[in-house]
């Protein structure tokens, strides 16, 4: 029989908690045993501290566990993270000092050298980290694995199988991201409706520090950062769910269209080769229509778990441009750090 873990949410009553929430639920490998939150939550049942926000009913198992702190210890055997960053990086510091993996949303660890930024299909060697991050913090049997920012997640999941078989030297990433990115309330609706904001405070930074650090090679006891030039400005725009991003990419090798489109569809890797619970049967859809792909239409691809890409054509300044587009609180989120977490257990580095 399979084992089931006990998981701990940190951030339970959050945007992404409540997705972790959601996407938990009959998990054959997880089972959630305690929820963290604010001090505004703990001590109160899930019920009385969390609105449910996202699609249907709140699960029944959830109602009546009472909020914790984020701090260890905490009744599981491993955290999912959903915490602020501002508060992650003491809160998930300390329960991986505590013994506990961490397996983290959150921007606090995503670039220290010892600590896996960590996309399943595109850099599981990366993982080897985890040997160089108990030495280096002591011995800790705990350790701390972190998922890609949500725009970051898609153009990386993207640029992997072009990176892998042409080389990308440049990319310029323009993204329109979704409402739920900002967590709850996030925006104010005055300042979002008939309107586009031009600024996301630090995505644009992380899209261009993580993307190298992710198609990057591990070398001895570091990553060696894929040495290309990215380029991203964000939006937010009025869309409830799905990052899209206009992507220019030039390539170091010569590529005909039909062998990048190729490249693209075909793209499977480890998660599916493992044929892990949440990996998508397809990572990567690309779609011939004209016209997509489009957040209300193709957000739930593949459960929430595929990038959609669509609109691949040559460039006139790079050498190829595309549209993608991905879920942000499921591949971009949750469902990020529930895949790390199999891949995790299928490398046995969770027992
Ligand atoms: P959110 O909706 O604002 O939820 C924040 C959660 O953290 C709530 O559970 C909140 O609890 C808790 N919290 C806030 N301040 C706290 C404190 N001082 N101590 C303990 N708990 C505290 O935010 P979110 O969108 O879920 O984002 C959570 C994290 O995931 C952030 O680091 C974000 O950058 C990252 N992330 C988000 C997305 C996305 O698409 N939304 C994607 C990727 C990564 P209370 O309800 O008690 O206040």
């Amino acid at each position: 029989m399979t084992k089931r873990f006990q998981v701990g949410i940190l951030g339970a009553t959050g945007m992404v908690g409540q997705r972790f929430i959601q996407l938990l639920k009959n998990h054959p490998q997880f089972e959630v045993t305690a929820l963290a939150a604010s001090d505004r939550s703990q001590g109160k049942s899930f019920q009385e501290a969390c609105t449910w926000r996202l699609a249907g009913e709140m699960p029944a198992f959830v109602k009546s566990m009472t909020i914790a702190p984020p701090q260890p210890p905490l009744d599981c055997e491993l955290i999912f993270s959903s915490l602020p960053g501002d508060i992650a990086r003491a809160s998930e510091g300390a329960f991986a000092r505590a013994g506990f993996p961490v397996i983290s949303n959150s921007s606090a660890f995503r670039m220290d050298g010892d600590v896996p930024l960590l996309i399943p299909e595109v850099n599981p060697e990366h993982l080897a980290l985890l040997d160089v991050q108990r030495k280096n913090r002591g011995g800790q049997q705990g350790f701390i694995v972190t998922n890609p920012n949500c725009s970051t997640i898609m153009l990386a999941l993207a640029l992997a199988p072009l990176h892998e078989k042409f080389g990308v030297s440049s990319v310029v990433a323009t993204t329109m991201q979704a409402l739920s990115g900002a967590g709850y309330p996030g925006v104010a609706s005055l300042a979002i409706s008939d309107n586009v904001l031009p600024f996301i405070e630090g995505e644009e930074e992380k899209i261009e520090q993580e993307t190298m650090k992710i198609l990057g090679t591990f070398k001895d006891t570091r990553i060696e950062e894929a040495q290309m030039a990215v380029s991203a400005q964000c939006h937010r725009v009025n869309v409830t769910d799905g990052h899209l991003a206009a992507v220019r990419v030039k390539l170091l090798r010569p590529a005909r269209i039909e062998d990048v489109s190729a490249t693209l569809a075909s793209f499977s890797a480890l998660p599916q080769e493992l044929h892990l619970h949440s990996a998508p049967d397809c990572p990567i859809i690309v779609r011939e229509e004209l016209d997509r792909p489009q957040p209300r239409l193709d957000r739930d691809a593949g459960s929430g778990m595929s990038v959609s890409i669509g609109r691949l054509q040559s460039d006139n300044v790079l050498d190829y441009r595309f549209v993608a587009l991905s879920h942000n609180t499921i591949r971009g989120a949750a469902g990020a750090a529930i895949l790390n977490a199999e891949l995790l257990i299928a490398m046995g580095k969770l027992i």
